[in-house]
């Protein structure tokens, strides 16, 4: 029959759903304080969902429920766990409507990339993880004699943003899940209730008590005790530097392991001989997507002078191209920026970018027409950046496009490494050879080669100050290992 909701859904004030409880060790319960955060619709601008600020307390929970199943999941057989999880990625299906309505609301991205994209992005992990950990190896016998085994870390705190919320919660929970690890799930206070939906379809899948944990709260009191706490073995954390400075100090005091997927400022270095109408909408899809939310957007371009009014033309295009509107809006090409706070950095940037003297070729401060209430932007464009600007420098998180001249490959190439930043780039050439030659110079954690699709079975994460994780594909599940010597001739 019909899954029973099993969501502590009430109705705290007329029309406002609100979630008050947190899951701990296999229940709904209530957590200690009884303060909730509002949810906002970024369409409107109006609160749309209410959930509970849990605190130190709950963390204590959390983290002894996680501790006391570590040990019976961790001696499970793989095949246990992977029954379990498949049963996951079965009732997550049935979730998946639901989470991208409230997609549109509280991330405010588009009802077609939430259906598309960031609901599946569940079954893109979740499912990759279960082919690709037959692949692990738990243990190995050395050529001398000793037996390397590798165990699951232990309890895993996650600390996930707001951007891709359903995917970084995925990146995360389940590789680790799988390979024995416990989970203390601490997802971001701004899109919360896709991930109550994700963890009721971990209830419903009858993972076993206590080895997936789900609080909700904010970062500085309920994601920082996570990170403190001496009974989590590791850090998993996704959002930005300075959260993930802050994450790693915090964590340094038990000196438990600290992994980060951080922020980003990357490059589409597009080489003399660049098929440019082609390229230019391409890689300025990654920093439309989503808003220009995305950690990966590569919102810096940079452009030979020989072929920069060319370059700075299409981009024109492809920003007057875009069409901002309501989530919910079949013409929508993109929606509004998450929160309020976002909109305002935004602002603050384009202005910036003005006063320091980047020409504004397209877009620029204010709302659309016609969109005052919600927190939308317009797709903005600025050529003659120097890449000492504050634009090119920090991370806008907003489809603000900056595009650099350049005169030698020798240049492009320093520029693009000039940033503290180094999750990702991009290098457009006719020649694959040439483009892979270029690719290698950049200090990056990935490089898109002519193109912008990213495979599951490869790993994400940064150089620098992008962070030190490795998620995805094979990578992405053996984070969560630890290893063990068996010396002598076991
Ligand atoms: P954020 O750092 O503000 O918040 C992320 C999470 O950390 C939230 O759950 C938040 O509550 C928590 N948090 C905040 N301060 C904390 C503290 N002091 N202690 C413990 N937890 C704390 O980031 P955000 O605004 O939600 O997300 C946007 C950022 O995430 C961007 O910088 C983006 O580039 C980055 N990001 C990186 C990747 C990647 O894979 N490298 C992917 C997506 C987003």
């Amino acid at each position: 029959g019909a899954p029973v909701p099993l969501l502590p859904r009430t109705m705290a004030s007329a029309a406002i759903p609100t979630w008050e409880k947190v899951y701990i060790n296999g229940q709904w319960s209530r957590p200690s304080s009884a303060n909730l955060f509002d949810v906002i619709d970024s369409n409107t601008g109006k609160v749309c969902a209410r959930v509970p600020a849990a605190g130190v307390a709950d963390v204590d929970k959390a983290v002894a429920a996680a501790r006391e199943a570590f040990v019976s999941w961790a001696e499970k057989s793989l095949d246990e766990r992977k029954a379990v999880l498949q049963k996951v990625l079965e009732t997550w299906q049935g979730k998946k409507a639901q989470a991208a309505e409230w997609l549109c609301k509280e991330l405010g991205c588009t009802a077609t990339f939430a259906k598309t994209v960031q609901v599946n992005m569940v079954d893109f992990h979740l499912g990759t993880s279960l082919k690709l950990v037959d692949m692990v190896k738990f243990e190995e016998k050395m050529a001398f004699g000793s037996l390397v085994v590798r165990e699951p870390i232990g309890v895993v705190g996650c600390i996930t943003p707001w951007n891709y919320p359903l995917n970084q919660i995925a990146a995360k929970v389940f590789p680790a899940m799988l390979v024995g690890c416990t989970i203390v799930l601490k997802p971001s206070e701004v899109t919360p209730v896709c991930a109550y939906l994700l963890a009721e379809a971990v209830h419903e899948a009858g993972v076993p008590p206590g080895v997936f944990n789900m609080l909700m709260g904010d970062g500085p009191n309920c994601g920082e005790a996570v990170a403190a706490h001496p009974g989590v073995d590791m850090v998993s954390f996704t959002g930005s530097t300075r959260a993930g400075r802050r994450i790693s100090e915090v964590g340094a005091q038990t000196l438990k392991v600290v992994r980060t997927e951080l922020g980003g400022k990357s490059a589409a270095l597009l080489l003399e001989d660049a098929d440019l109408p082609k390229l230019v909408p391409k890689f300025m899809q990654t920093l439309m997507n989503n808003s220009g939310q995305s950690c990966n957007a590569l919102s810096r371009m940079l452009v030979p002078k020989t072929r920069y009014d060319e370059a700075v033309e299409l981009a024109k295009k492809v920003a007057e191209k875009t069409v901002v509107s309501f989530a919910q809006d079949e013409k929508a090409s993109i929606g509004p920026l998450s929160s309020q706070a976002q909109w305002e950095k935004v602002q603050g940037y384009i202005q910036t970018g003005i006063k320091e003297g980047a020409r504004l070729v397209t877009g620029g401060s204010g709302k659309p027409d016609g969109l005052s209430d919600g927190f939308f932007v317009k797709p903005t464009v600025f050529a003659d950046v120097d890449n000492k600007m504050t634009i090119a420098q920090e991370e806008i998180f907003g489809p603000v496009l900056s595009i650099i001249p350049y005169t030698t490959e020798e240049e492009a190439v320093r520029i693009a490494n000039d940033t503290v930043y180094g999750l990702n780039n991009a290098v457009g050439s006719a020649s694959p050879e040439k483009a892979v030659a270029v690719a290698r110079k950049l200090r990056s954690g990935m490089v898109m080669i002519n193109d912008t699709s990213v495979m599951p079975d490869a790993p994400f994460g940064g150089y620098k100050q992008s962070g030190n994780a490795r998620e995805w594909g094979l990578m992405g599940l053996e984070e969560y290992l630890v290893t063990k010597t068996l010396a002598g001739k076991p």
